[in-house]
Parts: structure tokens; sequence; C-alpha cells
């Protein structure tokens, strides 16, 4: 349910009918919003419970939450949530540009990398430590000296990190490092690790399954929420189908729909999504278009030799190009690109 209050409840208004509503067995997650405070009731639905809180002094309707989600429903918040970490900025007009590569490979490549994405005008350097290989025989990240890494390439530039966390014994490591915590495609439904991540406080990016619906993928967040941490960012990065000429299909009627349903900031990630370099730029661009609040690419300096991902990562040259190229889509639609500082790409 949401307890939705009067234009103007006092505080104290507002605490008593978080206790209320806790006293019932209830949890609370109050909503600040710039018209209004609303109190969203989660629990097992009961009409009496509806009855009694709309009692309440400075309360002006209680309302169920259609949606499976509730925390997460634009139902209990209309306004869009902006998610900030450090140099990045992702939603309500700003694109926020989440750029590096894969994995962290070694301190020279993560610190040519940041400098690279930075020139350009991202505001934030992604890289893996821990990575989600199919193979066992793959390459699986540097682990903790690739969290050290990231760390000298942000103390280098600024810029802020954004790493996968891919187990729950690992949250309160990779926390200590990570400005936003990337929750990998193969987790969205690992129900521990998300309420961990809930638990950690700390901004999350929370990637679709790629079997996984709409509904599931809010869900997902939900936990993160209900944990107590409201900055999640969600993901579209490519879903399984029959087709091949991809290594995922990039659904980009996920933006438009999901901004209908919450008001979570949408990331899109054209790298996985596509599987080949060079139909990167051009659904970058076109994530924009679609109103992605958003992105996160993969860049190497040497695509070729890259220990995981080099055929889908750009090269400074083309990722620079396709920040050219977006900044233009997103300045026609009244949207700021990537970094907030003075931009200091190529324009
Ligand atoms: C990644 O970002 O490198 C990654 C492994 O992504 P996903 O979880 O979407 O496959
Ligand atoms: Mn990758």
């Amino acid at each position: 349910m949401i307890v939705v209050m009067k234009k103007g409840a006092s505080e104290e208004q507002i605490e008593h009918m978080v206790d209320r509503i806790e006293g019932m067995g209830l949890k609370a997650h109050v909503l600040y919003g710039t018209e209004r405070t609303v109190i969203a009731a989660i629990g097992e639905k009961r009409e009496a419970h509806r009855l009694s809180l709309e009692s309440g002094a400075g309360v002006a309707e209680v309302v169920p939450i259609l949606a499976p989600y509730k925390v997460a429903s634009r139902e209990v918040k209309p306004e869009p949530t902006v998610v900030r970490a450090g140099s990045l900025t992702v939603g309500n007009g700003h694109v926020g540009v989440i750029a590096g590569p894969c994995s962290v490979e070694n301190e020279q490549q993560i610190l040519a990398c940041a400098e690279a994405v930075k020139q350009a005008g991202a505001s934030a350097l992604r890289g893996g430590a821990f990575k989600p290989r199919t193979s066992p025989y793959s390459f699986q990240g540097l682990k903790h000296e690739g969290l050290e890494l990231l760390a000298t390439a942000r103390d280098a530039t600024g810029l802020s990190i954004v790493t996968e966390v891919l187990a729950t014994d690992d949250v309160e490591l990779v926390a200590r490092y990570a400005d936003v915590l990337q929750i990998g495609a193969r987790n969205m439904q690992n129900y521990r690790l998300l309420e961990a991540v809930g638990k950690s406080g700390v901004p999350v990016l929370l990637k679709r399954g790629p079997c996984a619906t709409m509904d599931e993928l809010l869900l997902a967040a939900e936990y993160v929420l209900d944990g107590g941490n409201p900055n999640v960012m969600l993901c579209e990065r490519g879903i399984r189908t029959f087709e091949s000429h991809t290594r995922f299909t990039l659904p980009l009627a996920t933006v438009p729909y999901l901004h209908s349903k919450t008001h979570l900031p949408v990331v899109v990630d054209p790298s996985h999504g596509t599987g080949h370099t060079y139909l990167v730029p051009d659904m970058a661009a076109a994530s924009i278009a679609a109103g992605a609040d958003g992105l996160i690419l993969e860049v190497h300096p040497e695509p070729e030799s890259a220990l995981s991902d080099g055929y889908q990562s750009l090269d400074f040259p083309q990722f620079d190009e396709m920040m050219t190229k977006c900044r233009r889509v997103a300045d026609a639609l009244d949207r700021q690109l990537g970094s907030l500082e003075q931009v200091v790409g190529s324009r």
C-alpha cells in the first residue's frame, strides 16, 4: 500500500505513520517527493490495515500498489531517481558514460584506458577484477590486485570505479574499492548477493539476466531497494533469442518501457548487447535516442590482444568518435552526456 500524506504533513505525522505501519508488522519506506511525501507500506495485504491507516493524522489517502515490485515502482515515486557516485551522475537528463576494459589486465592498460576515456568525456571507469567466465579455463580476472589497480586509476584521473562483485563473500572487499557495484547478468537472480549489496549502501548497477523478463529485473532491483539501498541503476545488456548475427539481441524498447514502470535510471550496454565492435557506436547513439540515462561500454587500448571481450571493445579513436556522435544525439534531446565537468573531449 502507499500512504499518501497531505501536502505540508509534518515530520511528526510522518514518523507517527511509520511507527503505525511498523507496528502492523509491515515495512515502511518513506519517499520524500517535491510535491508530497508518500510512505510505502510493504508486506502482506490486509484491508483492515488500509482502513486503519487511512484515519491517521496528515494522511490524504491509502492506495494499493498494483505492480508486483513496490519500492521500484513509479506508483510509489513518480519523479525519476538520479544516482550519483563521485564523478558519475545518471538520470533525469544526465546521461552517464561508464567506459573501460572488460577486464583489468595490468597497470599500464588500466591507466591508459582511464586517461583516454576521461579525455573523451566519460564520467566513470569500468573494469572487471572478478570475472564471470563461461569457461573455467578462461582468464578469471586479477581479483584483489585488479581492485588495487582500479583505485590507482581513480587516483590518477578522478573517475569513479564501476566493477563487478561476483559473490556474497566478496561484497565487503569490493565495496572498499568500488564507487558502483556491478551485478552481472549471470547473478541477477542471486538473491543473497542482492541482499548483501542492498545492505552495503554502495550504488548498484544491476544487469538484466539474458533470459529475465522485465518484471524479474524489477523484482531483483526490489531486493536491493528493500535492503535499504535506494541507488540502483538498471542495465539492459541484451537477451538470448534465436538470432545469431549478434552475441545477444539488444532490445531498446526496454528503455521507454522501464521509464513508464519505474523511477530508477536505465543504462544500456551496447558492447555485450551486440558483441561486435562495429555495431557498438550506432547502438550507443540509438540508446540515447531511446531515452537511456547511461551507457556502459568496453574500451581497450589494443582490442586485438585483450584478455576478454576484445571483439566487442572499442579502441581509443573509436570511443572518441562514438562520444562525438552520441553527444550530437544528446544535445538534440537537451540531455547532458558524460562528464559534468567542462567537456574535455574532441568537440
Ligand atoms: C561485463 O560487463 O564484462 C559482463 C560480464 O557483463 P554481463 O554480466 O552483462 O555479461
Ligand atoms: Mn565483458
